[in-house]
C-alpha cells in the first residue's frame, strides 16, 4: 500500500524522492504531445484518473498564495496555513480562510472544468468512469457538475470541530457575523484579533468548541480514508491526465509514477514546459481550458 507509507508526507510543494511500486516503466524518453495518438489512447479507456492541481482554479482567476505574486497580506499559504499559526492566531487564520471563501462567490468554472465534468456524465452513459482526484480545496468542480471527486486536501466550504471532530458544509457568507468586512489582503491591513468566542463555532449540542477550515494544512497528514480510494482509483485506471500541475510537484508526484509503472500511459496538459527527461507519455503544454476541452471532447467511436 504505497500511500501508507506517504501520508506523513505533509504539504511540503515538492517531493523530492517520490516512492514507486518498483522501477518504472520508461515510456519514452520525452513526452508526445501528438494530439491524434492521445484521442486514440483516451477513445479505449474505460477508467479515467484525473488529477488537478491549483493551474485549473487559477484559470478561473482563483489565487493560489503561492508563487512570487501570491501574497495576502504579507504572508503565502505556507505561513499560515499551518496548525501552529491557528493555534497561535486563530482569528488571523480565520480572516485568510473567510477571504478565501468570498473571493469564490464571484468565481465560476472555466472551460477546463466544464470538459472534465462533461466527459464523466458522457462516459457514465457509456459504463465508463471519469474520477477527478484534486488538491484544490475550491468548489469549482462540483459546480461544474463533477460527481466523482476525492479532495485530498478537504474543502473550503467544510468545517471541522476541533473539539468533537464534528465535520460539516458550510457555504455561509460571512460564515459569522464578526468576521463580516474582514479579511482583506491589503498588506497594511490591521488584524482584526476577534475572540475565539465570536469565531465559527460547533453547532453540535453540547460542544460549542472552536471549529477550524476542514483543510489539510502543512504539516498534516492526509485523510486516510479519501487516500483509501483514490488508491482504488490510481490501481485500477486505464488512464491517468495530471492537469495544471506538473508530473513532478505534489501531489501528482506521488500518484502518477505510481500509475506509469504500472504501464498505464499519463498525460500532463499545464501551462509550464515538462523537464527533458519526462517518464510519462504524453505532454500537452498550454492553458488548460484550451487543450482539455479538445482531449476530452467526444470521440468518433462513441456511439452514446
Ligand atoms: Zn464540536
Amino acid at each position: 500500500m504505497i500511500l501508507r507509507h506517504l501520508v506523513s508526507v505533509g504539504l511540503g510543494p515538492r517531493v523530492s524522492s517520490p516512492v514507486t511500486r518498483g522501477p518504472l516503466v520508461e515510456m519514452t524518453r520525452s513526452a508526445s504531445s501528438d494530439m491524434s495518438e492521445f484521442r486514440k489512447v483516451f477513445s479505449k479507456a474505460r477508467h479515467i484518473a484525473i488529477i488537478t492541481g491549483a493551474g485549473v482554479s487559477a484559470e478561473s482567476g482563483v489565487p493560489t498564495f503561492r508563487g512570487a505574486a501570491g501574497y495576502w497580506r504579507k504572508w503565502q499559504s505556507q505561513d499560515i496555513a499551518t496548525p501552529e499559526a491557528f493555534f497561535r492566531n486563530p482569528s488571523l487564520v480565520w480572516e485568510f480562510y473567510h477571504y478565501r471563501r468570498e473571493v469564490m462567490l464571484s468565481k465560476e468554472p472555466n472551460t477546463a472544468h466544464l470538459a472534465i465534468a462533461e466527459c464523466e456524465a458522457r462516459l457514465r452513459k457509456q459504463g465508463r468512469s471519469v474520477v477527478v482526484i484534486t488538491q484544490v480545496i475550491d468548489d469549482l468542480h462540483r459546480q461544474a457538475g463533477s460527481r466523482h471527486v476525492l479532495k485530498i486536501h478537504g474543502s473550503l466550504f467544510e468545517t471541522r470541530c476541533v473539539s468533537c471532530g464534528h465535520v460539516a458544509v458550510n457555504q455561509g457568507s460571512p460564515i459569522c457575523a464578526a468576521l463580516e468586512g474582514k479579511g482583506s489582503p491589503d498588506p497594511d491591513t490591521s488584524d482584526a484579533k476577534i475572540p475565539p468566542e465570536k469565531l465559527p463555532r460547533c453547532e453540535k449540542s453540547d460542544c460549542n468548541g472552536l471549529l477550524r477550515p476542514n483543510v489539510t494544512w502543512f504539516g498534516e497528514t492526509l485523510d486516510s480514508h479519501v487516500l483509501t480510494k483514490v488508491e482504488t482509483v490510481l490501481d485500477t485506471c486505464d488512464l491517468c491526465l495530471v492537469v495544471g500541475t506538473s508530473s513532478i510537484v505534489y501531489p501528482a508526484a506521488m500518484f502518477a509514477p505510481q500509475v506509469a509503472s504500472r504501464g498505464v500511459p499519463v498525460a500532463e496538459f499545464n501551462i509550464g514546459t515538462t523537464s527533458e527527461t519526462t517518464r510519462f507519455t504524453y505532454h500537452f503544454q498550454g492553458p488548460c481550458g484550451a487543450t482539455l476541452p479538445l482531449a476530452l471532447a467526444r470521440h468518433e467511436s462513441e456511439v452514446v
